[in-house]
């Protein structure tokens, strides 16, 4: 049996951050994934670019039964840190929109830049056999016909979102199996459902438009929503379906870039307009020709009464949707909940209960908004927890 400081179970964002940061301490670590290869969702992500950070990385920007508990790690390894690593490998990159930094090339190259620093740092790696772990005077790890032991072992392997790339509930069955708590698993940044009276809106599919789109708890978002053969999606929806709970509504406005009054203040400037061509102007063609269907208004604008036109208008800013569901971890690019931190350190994210044994990246409770959020929860507490390791 392999004796090292510290196994890592995950060779995902989290988990080649802790290898790194341990590894370049001169600590032997051992980095363990089942897939044949690292860093999987890193090479999908981002379309392929990788959203790496965001430069308006905050604390409330992530969402946690514990609002305050990723504080700690983000103060220490920042989005600016993060950049500095990338630019030290000559990494090109580019500001997309709203802070996020993108690769101008390929997320290979974020995956390459890991895998090199961890081999800077001498990390021994395991790929292509799920690991089984014992508590046996530290840590003891079978994988396929190999065995290790350590004294600290670290649960990198994320949460279930996207089974299909090799994601699973593992980090929770370990954790539960050792009297840790868990918060819900939930999917997250996900597209959600409609039925009922919305179903007129899936043959809206493929029909993008700018809106602010508010739960009916959290913030709003001013970004890009697309109805879709299911339901609704877009950048505006992923973000809101973190808020979403069963049963709620969400708010759409469609038009907030219109003044107030813009209806009212339309026919009077242009009477024999058609409506549905004012609305047209603000909105798609086919998603204008619904919303009006839905309003019931047609006809000249100059025939409408403004009590009508207003009522449209603030109908227009406040749709409401009641999606039944969502897509589900199928589709759910991130995990809410998750091990609790109640049970961990914020500085070390080490398990209270359990001396040894640390929680980081998707597998702990604290999940980010769409845009680079993620990752840099998954660089900050890898860094937090290899300092610790
Ligand atoms: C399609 C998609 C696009 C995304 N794009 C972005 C983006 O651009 N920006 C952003 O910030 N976030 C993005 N995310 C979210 C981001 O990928 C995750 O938040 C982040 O990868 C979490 O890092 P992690 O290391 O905790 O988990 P992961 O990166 O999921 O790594 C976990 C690792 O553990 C391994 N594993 C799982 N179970 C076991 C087991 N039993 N034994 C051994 N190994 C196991 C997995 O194979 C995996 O390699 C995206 C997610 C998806 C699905």
């Amino acid at each position: 049996m392999k004796q090292y400081d510290a196994i890592i179970l995950g060779a995902g964002a989290a988990g080649l951050m802790a290898a790194i940061v341990a590894g370049q301490r001169g600590k032997r670590v051992l980095l363990i994934d089942h897939a044949d290869e690292p860093g999987k969702k890193i090479l999908i992500s981002g379309g392929g670019r990788c959203n790496f950070t965001n430069l308006h990385t905050a604390p409330d920007r992530y969402l946690s039964a514990n609002p305050h508990f990723m504080k700690s790690a983000l103060a220490r390894y920042t989005a600016r840190d993060f950049l500095d690593l990338v630019e030290g490998h000559a990494i090109a990159w580019h500001e997309k929109t709203l802070g996020q930094l993108f690769c101008d090339g390929s997320a290979k190259q974020i995956v390459a830049m890991l895998w090199e620093e961890c081999a800077a740092g001498g990390v021994d790696l395991w790929l292509g056999h799920p690991a089984t772990v014992e508590r046996r005077d530290g840590f003891a790890i079978t994988c396929g016909a190999r065995t290790a032991s350590a004294p600290r072992l670290v649960l990198a392997t994320g949460g279930p979102s996207i089974p299909k790339m090799g994601a699973t509930g593992f980090a929770y069955d370990i954790a539960r199996s050792w009297g840790l708590k868990i918060v819900e698993p939930r999917p997250a940044l996900v597209p959600l459902t409609l039925a009922g009276d919305d179903l007129l809106f899936r043959s809206l599919s493929g029909v993008a438009a700018p809106v602010v789109a508010t739960a009916e708890r959290g913030p709003a978002f001013g970004e890009a929503a697309l109805f879709t053969h299911r339901g609704l999606s877009g950048p505006a929806i992923l973000q809101v379906s973190s808020y979403w709970r069963s049963g709620e509504s969400i708010g759409i406005d469609f038009i907030p870039d219109a003044p107030a009054n813009w209806l009212a203040e339309a026919k009077r400037q242009d009477p024999r307009k058609p409506v549905r061509r004012m609305v047209e102007q603000a909105l798609p063609a086919r998603l204008a020709e619904t919303l009006c269907d839905r309003l019931a208004i047609d006809g000249l604008i100059g025939g409408i009464s403004d009590r009508v036109l207003a009522g449209a208008e603030q109908q227009l800013r406040r749709w409401r949707f009641t999606p039944n569901g969502s897509e589900g971890f199928a589709k759910a690019e991130v995990t809410i909940g998750g091990i609790s931190t109640a049970e961990l350190s914020s500085q070390s994210l080490e398990a209270k209960r359990v001396p040894g044994l640390f929680v980081i990246g998707e597998a702990v409770d604290v999940t980010g908004w769409l845009g680079g959020y993620n990752f840099q929860w998954a660089w900050a507490s890898g860094v937090a927890c290899g300092e610790a390791l």
